[in-house]
């Protein structure tokens, strides 16, 4: 059985005085939950602050977004090499960044491979916007996204990877997918992507998280179908209180309980 991973994606949020109050608060509020892994993302100036009160947890820490260089002139980027060391996880790919920021297909892939070989564990983020949702084009979009970003990965890196199946739609709208849509839509444009590039075994190791105005009210909805394994959660990820009620939630309905 693939472990839980819930990570929350903080987005542009928090000062760093707020990002270690809301830390040391979940740090208290996540005490003694085991069998699950857990992680924040910060801002970038808040990920060493929040590192610090992190000492002692078993609460990881990622970064949202990098460049695939190691150093440069890349102007207000992060390089791996700076996170290295300082993280565990780092988000590739998010719709913001790929719609706001103009990220493409072949800067994720970058991206992944300069994660890899910094020993940073990379969460990418594939999904639909609603257009292609509603043409019926989201297992080809989001079979294309996995293609693309695991190009030239092999089968022994590509294990350490985790998936967010994040339909843009859902995204910070209050309106998430139906559980068993996003549990079909991560079979068939995910693992079956997966299994095709590498094997059945690769397919079944990777873990997928869903993402998408995951909530302590539906949680429960997602971590209790088959192929989903976690949640990248954005706006619940910026409160204690409900954070920990989706992680708690959502590792009982992951193990059946
Ligand atoms: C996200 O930012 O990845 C996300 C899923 O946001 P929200 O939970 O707010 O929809």
């Amino acid at each position: 059985m693939r472990k839980a991973f819930i990570a929350g994606n903080w987005k542009m949020h928090k000062t760093v005085s707020e990002a270690v109050d809301l830390v040391t608060a979940l740090k208290g509020a996540l005490e003694g939950v085991e069998d699950c892994d857990v992680a924040v993302c910060p801002p970038f100036v808040a990920l060493d602050p929040v590192r610090g009160s992190l000492e002692g947890s078993t609460i990881g820490l990622g970064a949202q977004n990098m460049h695939w260089e190691e150093e440069g002139a890349f102007t207000g980027a992060v390089s791996p090499t700076m996170l290295q060391g300082m993280c565990d996880y780092v988000i590739l790919g998010h719709s913001e960044r790929r719609t706001i920021f103009g990220e493409t297909d072949e800067w994720i892939n970058k991206k992944l491979h300069a994660a890899l070989s910094h020993g940073l564990l990379p969460i990418v983020c594939v999904g639909e916007n609603l257009e292609q949702n509603e043409a019926g084009e989201t297992v080809a979009v989001c079979g294309g996204q996995v293609r693309a970003a695991f190009e030239d990965v092999a089968a022994d890196r590509a294990v350490e990877v985790t998936i967010a199946y994040e339909p843009i739609w859902a995204i910070g709208t209050g309106v998430p997918a139906h559980g068993e849509d996003a549990n079909d839509i991560i079979r068939r444009a995910i693992r079956d992507v997966l299994a095709d590039l590498y094997d059945e075994d690769v397919a079944e190791a990777i873990r997928v998280q869903y993402g998408g105005s995951v909530k302590p009210h539906n949680v429960v909805e997602f971590l209790s179908q088959k192929e989903i394994d976690g949640a990248l959660v954005g706006g619940a990820s910026l409160k204690a209180d409900d954070f920990s009620e989706i992680v708690k939630k959502g590792l009982a309905a992951h193990l059946g309980e």
